[in-house]
């Protein structure tokens, strides 16, 4: 199928962009940016917004770069652009490994970071860096700028504290410590597919324990989380065979998995339990 008919305002800065999604948002305007996930389903007509405002020309919104210990991520910039080295030290690392699982290579070229974190996929893997992390998102209005930590911003599935005249401008990740290890395992049933659920754990080791600790689920449950309960295990522990079995345990145990036709919640328990054995594994790689 085709899109409903629509008109395409294309502004060149972010005052005009600001001003065009406050006129249209209220008769269900939206931003594109890669349109990765907006087109498909403007094309299904499972959408129909009669304005959509392309930021793709909008000034500023491309900076990639890292201020005062914080990356910040601006709204054009594309998940390939993540393939390098974008951050010093293990966050360029962490953010290249989990990047290769989004998606494919097209896709990738197109879809941004933020388009991310505003369509809120459950199973969106910079959704749950973004939680992992503890990222701040930067949304702006015409009522003017209001950062969002991210533990106020996941709601439900596919919703957020976004509103619809907001543009998400800049997502901000915190950078890892120079000796921070990293794990990330997610399964998905064909390469490239969204993954039905997937681990992340950073962590240091300090004289044989394992130091700030972090553990995060995606595609699991409604929308990415750490898991306090998970940390607290590995915090203080001595890295190996014992601590990776019993927080993968417990992991699974906290969950509240999604369940749909073709996946149970007690599938994506035990998933969760195994993806975790194995996020940990990498860490001791
Ligand atoms: C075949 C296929 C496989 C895919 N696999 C994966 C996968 O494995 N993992 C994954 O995470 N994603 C996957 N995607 C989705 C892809 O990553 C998208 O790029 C991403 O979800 C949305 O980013 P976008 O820039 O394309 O946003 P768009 O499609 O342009 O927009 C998506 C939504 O977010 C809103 N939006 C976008 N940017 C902003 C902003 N800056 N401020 C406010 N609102 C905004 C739009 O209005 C729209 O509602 C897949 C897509 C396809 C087609």
């Amino acid at each position: 199928m085709k899109p409903a008919p629509f008109i395409h305002h294309k502004p060149r800065t972010i005052e005009d962009a600001v001003r065009l999604i406050a006129e249209f948002a209220p008769d269900d305007g939206r931003i594109l940016a890669g349109g990765q996930s907006l087109v498909p389903i403007m094309a299904f007509r499972m959408a129909k917004p009669p304005h959509l405002v392309d930021i793709n020309d909008v000034a500023g919104l491309d900076r990639l770069e890292v201020v005062d210990g914080m990356l910040h991520v601006g709204a054009r910039v594309r998940h390939a652009a993540f393939r390098q080295n974008a951050a010093p030290g293990p966050t360029g690392a962490f953010l290249g490994a989990v990047m290769r699982n989004i998606a494919h290579h097209p896709i990738r070229t197109r879809g941004t970071f933020c388009g991310s974190l505003a369509h809120a996929d459950p199973a969106s893997e910079w959704c749950a860096v973004a939680a992992l992390l503890d990222a701040v998102l930067v949304a702006r209005s015409l009522d003017g700028q209001r950062e969002i930590p991210v533990r106020d911003y996941f709601e439900a599935v596919m919703t957020t504290a976004l509103r619809p005249d907001e543009i998400l401008v800049e997502a901000r990740l915190p950078l890892l410590a120079p000796d921070a290890r990293f794990g990330f395992c997610e399964f998905s049933r064909r390469s490239g597919d969204f993954a039905i659920a997937m681990c992340l754990v950073t962590l240091r080791v300090e004289q044989g324990r394992i130091r700030d600790a972090r553990f995060g689920i995606g595609g699991a449950e409604a929308f990415p989380r750490r898991l306090a309960e998970v940390e607290a295990i590995l915090d203080g522990a001595t890295p190996g065979e014992t601590v990776w079995a019993e927080a993968a345990r417990v992991a699974a145990a906290a969950l509240d998995p999604l369940e749909d036709a073709v996946t149970s919640g007690a599938y994506r328990r035990d998933l969760v339990q195994s993806l975790a054995l194995r996020a940990f594994k990498q860490v001791e790689a």
